[in-house]
């Protein structure tokens, strides 16, 4: 009889600790198992080079753990994995489950041809604390609304975590150097990025999986102070948690368990984390809403998409629209390739509203820059505040830039951190548009629109685009 042998595949469970399909991985193979990771460019193209740095990173320190035993390859998975199979001797390849609409293709193909081939693939777990598909309504139904989803999800996400496999021997075999990877990024730009750079950002938060410990052992010191912080960029409320979520350096479950409990700051917190399932859910069953607005009174909404409309773009993208709290924000995603989640919506609520352009142009630069970048939150966070997802905020909730800073930076400390033209300049005027037009920030950009003129014209537009709903149907 053969010897049992497994190929392990990484791809968003970048981490030893409460890893299911790894485990399975390890029992199945008897202890045998070839650690893979595959660089498949149909999924490195929307990525900027600072998540692919990041990305690379993250391996370096999964490596380590391995005992320098990763094994990187590149091309595609079936034609990598059925040569790896055959190289080592397996007949088994384990990989957590995926749940994004092209790696679900991605994996059903793999699958089909490899057992074709011989080659069994088995999908262990998720990326989720609850499989998404699985919280059903009592009539059999996915939800459509956060709060009821919610209530189901949280009566069975918080579960106790595994530990790492013990007694591995992993397998090493061909391998590329990770430097392979910083190539790979970014290969397809839109037309609307114009001359827009991709500079690499000086990402700021720790990559891999003992960073990631680390960094939950600290944010669960301060969690109960989450509820009263969280919305305030200039301080260290949130816990930096989601690019390590994003490449599974840490699995929702190991976060649920470590800050359980029924505090406030802890309750709302994990809400946060039920956004993320609930996205991932709706993604799932609607594959579609990646990039299709799912109101249908906001599908003929006008949006400009001339020449202006793309220098107006580069305008937000480099952060120079002269309302400061929208600056920051998109300064910090350029220099650190991460934002605060309530700049986050002021900015995409200003490209939406104040510039009337598509909110699929903004997801794909934060698909580009963010290093937690991630299909179902990023789309679902912009379809959220374009007034067009499913929960999410009505069109007509127009966030003002400036009340925005005023309320959520009251001290300038964010404005003035990523906006070094305002860095001398006090408040209030540090948080008005043109920092005030006062000579102290004279260096800093004009106000590039009026605020109130271009809230009244988004108005008109919705309604525009609700009447000729109403025709349509
Ligand atoms: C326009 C827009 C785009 C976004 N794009 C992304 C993205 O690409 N990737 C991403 O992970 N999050 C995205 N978010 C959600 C949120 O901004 C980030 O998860 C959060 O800022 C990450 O910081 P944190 O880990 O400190 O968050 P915390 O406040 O500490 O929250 C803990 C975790 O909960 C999850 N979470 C929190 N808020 C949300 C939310 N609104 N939706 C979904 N999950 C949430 C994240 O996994 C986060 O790490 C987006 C939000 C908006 C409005």
């Amino acid at each position: 009889m053969a010897t049992p042998r497994a190929i392990f595949w990484f791809r968003r469970d970048l981490r030893l600790a409460d890893n299911p399909a790894l485990l399975a991985a390890a029992q199945r193979g008897d202890g045998d198992v070839t650690a893979l990771f595959i660089v498949d460019d149909t999924f490195a193209r929307p990525a900027g080079t600072t998540r692919v740095e990041f990305l690379r990173r993250t391996l370096d320190s999964l490596d380590v753990s391995l005992g320098g035993r990763l094994n990187v390859l590149v091309g595609d998975p079936v034609e990598v994995l059925t040569r790896v199979a055959r190289d080592v001797g397996a007949r088994l390849v384990v990989a957590t489950d995926d749940f994004g609409p092209r790696g679900r293709q991605r994996d059903r193909r793999v699958q089909e041809v490899l057992a074709n081939r011989g080659i069994s693939v088995e999908f262990v777990d998720s990326p989720y604390a609850v499989k998404p598909g699985t919280i059903l309504s009592k009539s059999g139904t996915p939800y459509q609304v956060f709060s009821a989803f919610r209530r189901s999800w949280e009566l069975e996400a918080t579960t106790a975590p595994l530990t790492s496999p013990s007694a591995v021997s992993w397998r090493a075999t061909e391998s590329v150097t990770l430097d392979e990877l910083s190539s790979r990024a970014a290969s397809s730009r839109p037309a609307y990025f114009g001359d827009l750079p991709d500079a690499k950002a000086a990402v700021t938060i720790e990559a891999g999986e003992p960073a990631a410990q680390r960094q939950l052992t600290r944010f669960a010191s301060s969690v109960d102070d989450y509820q009263g912080s969280r919305d305030f960029p200039g301080v260290e409320g949130t816990s930096h948690l989601s690019a390590y979520l994003r490449f599974g350096s840490l699995h929702p479950r190991q976060v649920l368990w470590e800050l359980s409990g029924d505090a406030e700051g802890r309750r709302t917190f994990r809400a946060e984390i039920g956004w993320r399932e609930f996205y991932a859910d709706v993604m799932l069953h609607r594959p579609d809403s990646a990039y299709r607005v799912m109101q249908k009174s906001l599908e003929h909404l006008r949006v400009d998409d001339d020449a202006r409309a793309v220098e107006r773009f580069a305008v937000w993208a480099k952060g120079e629209t002269g309302f400061p709290l929208v600056d920051a924000g998109m300064r910090q995603l350029l220099s650190e390739g991460w934002m605060h989640n309530r700049v986050r919506m002021v900015c995409a609520s200003f490209l939406v509203k104040h510039l009337h352009l598509d909110w699929r142009w903004g997801a794909r630069w934060f698909m580009w820059r963010l290093v937690d970048a991630d299909l179902a939150s990023n789309q679902h966070g912009w379809q959220w505040t374009a007034g067009t997802g499913t929960d999410a905020a009505p069109f007509e909730r127009i966030f003002n830039p400036t009340l925005q800073a005023q309320r959520f930076d009251p001290r300038g400390e964010y404005v003035r951190r990523y906006v070094p033209e305002l860095a001398t300049v006090p408040v209030p005027d540090c948080l008005l548009p043109g920092g005030g037009a006062g000579l102290l920030s004279a260096s800093y950009a004009s106000p590039m629109l009026d605020a109130l003129a271009e809230r009244r014209e988004a108005l008109a537009r919705f309604a525009q685009a609700r009447d000729l709903a109403r025709i349509r149907s």
